[in-house]
């Protein structure tokens, strides 16, 4: 195609699934969108995403951008219209430790107060969910019945078949090399194939995106998380037939996938910082054996299981660990990056917000005041108001 001084009204950078809803909400309305990417759709967090669909969080404002979320997985069909985000329904258990039970209890009545299906369950019943669970350690536990996961690929996929369907337009294997700005205003974009011109940006770039906002004087504290996920085989006659659980006594989780994997993740071997564009590393050993160690003391019958195949991702986190999503820098700039390890379930309200924000002044699916950017230097971070002080919060 040629590229040069294409326009649009709104230019979208990155096409992982912020990307991607942010460009359908904004078809949606009417706007001519285009999104450029790097890479492939997905290509980023994305793609190595562990999909889950919670509402589960310490913060009140994110369990509402995770519930707003919720509908768009349940009813895609109607709601998106093309793709297939491929919700499963397994249900979702938050294990904490007896020190944070209080904090459990009070995170679960809000998340009642703003409508979430969601309960507190004791060692007993807890068990009850995942056969063979060990539960003694257990005081309470919270337990979503609703929730699930999903195929963050296909919902990124879906988005933007959508908003292209309605006239958005994609061009992937394009780098964004700076914003390009004449006195306040942004005029669009310099990129490895020419200009493109729009009175609007949006930086959605991920673990990329304070690089990106850096091109408009902007210094945004986003940095890479890198964080490694693996699938294991359940033993012969276990079926996939558990919710997802978070174990934040053990620091881990994990959750069904299909009809014989388990899918693991844990917080220990993050790495934080560093430059995004360095190639992801192998799943250590180390790593490996703490999985297999912590969800066998969780599951004792997954010592029959069997490794079958590791993956690492790589998101922009931010020092409180909460997106930022704002209008920032020079007219016509907007960031919606720093999702910090847990911004796929929250990708359909996010960019219903956005599109707010650009086309209204004010997003109104859910209060996003708070994540702005400048919460840092003003001393203002975002803390649950019953934290539990982990990533997953
Ligand atoms: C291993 C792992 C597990 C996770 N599990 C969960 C989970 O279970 N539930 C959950 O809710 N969240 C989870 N997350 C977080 C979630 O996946 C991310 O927050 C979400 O995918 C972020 O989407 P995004 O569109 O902002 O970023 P990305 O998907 O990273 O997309 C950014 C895109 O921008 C492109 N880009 C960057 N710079 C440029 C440029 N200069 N020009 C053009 N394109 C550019 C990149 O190529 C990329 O495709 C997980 C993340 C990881 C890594």
């Amino acid at each position: 195609m040629d590229a040069v001084n294409e326009t649009a009204d709104v230019i979208v950078v990155g096409a992982g699934v912020q990307g991607a809803s942010i460009a359908f909400h904004l078809a949606r309305r009417g706007v001519n969108v285009l999104v450029l990417e790097r890479g492939t759709v997905a290509a980023g967090a994305t793609g190595r995403s562990s999909g889950f669909v919670r509402m589960h969080y310490d913060l009140e404002s994110e369990s509402r951008l995770a519930w707003a979320s919720y509908p768009y997985f349940r009813d895609w069909a109607e709601r998106v219209g093309a793709g297939d985000c491929g919700f499963v329904r397994t249900g979702f258990v938050m294990l904490v430790t007896e020190a944070l039970a209080d904090h459990l209890r009070a995170n679960v009545a809000m998340h009642q107060r703003i409508g979430v299906r969601s309960r507190v369950v004791g060692p007993d019943e807890v068990a009850g969910l995942v056969p063979g669970m060990v539960a003694d350690d257990i005081v309470a536990a919270a337990y979503e019945p609703e929730s699930g996961y999903a195929d963050p690929t296909g919902t990124a996929a879906g988005f933007l078949a959508a908003a292209r369907a309605l006239g958005a337009r994609l061009v992937q294997g394009c780098r964004v090399l700076a914003v390009t700005v004449e006195g306040d205003r942004v005029t669009g974009v310099d990129t490895e194939r020419g200009h493109f011109g729009a009175p609007i940006v949006v930086d959605v770039a991920g673990a990329w995106a304070a690089e990106l906002a850096a091109t408009v004087g902007l210094e945004v504290p986003v940095r890479a998380w890198r964080h490694d996920t693996a699938y294991f085989g359940l033993p012969a006659g276990r079926t996939t037939d558990f919710p997802i659980v978070i174990d934040d006594v053990n620091q881990s989780y994990f959750r069904p996938e299909g009809r014989e994997l388990m899918l693991v993740g844990l917080e220990a071997g993050n790495v934080v910082g560093g430059s995004p564009d360095r190639p992801l590393a192998p799943l250590r050993p180390e790593i490996q054996e703490a999985m297999v160690a912590r969800v066998c003391a969780r599951v004792p019958w997954m010592a029959g299981g069997t490794f079958r195949t590791a993956h690492g991702g790589q998101d922009g986190i931010t020092p409180d660990q909460r997106a930022i999503i704002e209008a920032a820098g020079p007219d016509g700039f907007y960031l919606a990056c720093g999702f910090s390890g847990t911004g796929f379930k929250t990708s359909p309200a996010v960019g219903a917000c956005v599109a707010e924000l650009i086309l209204d002044g004010r997003a109104t699916t859910v209060d996003i005041s708070a994540y702005t950017h400048r919460r840092f230097a003003e001393g203002r971070t975002l803390v649950g108001e019953h934290p539990y002080g982990s990533l997953w919060r």
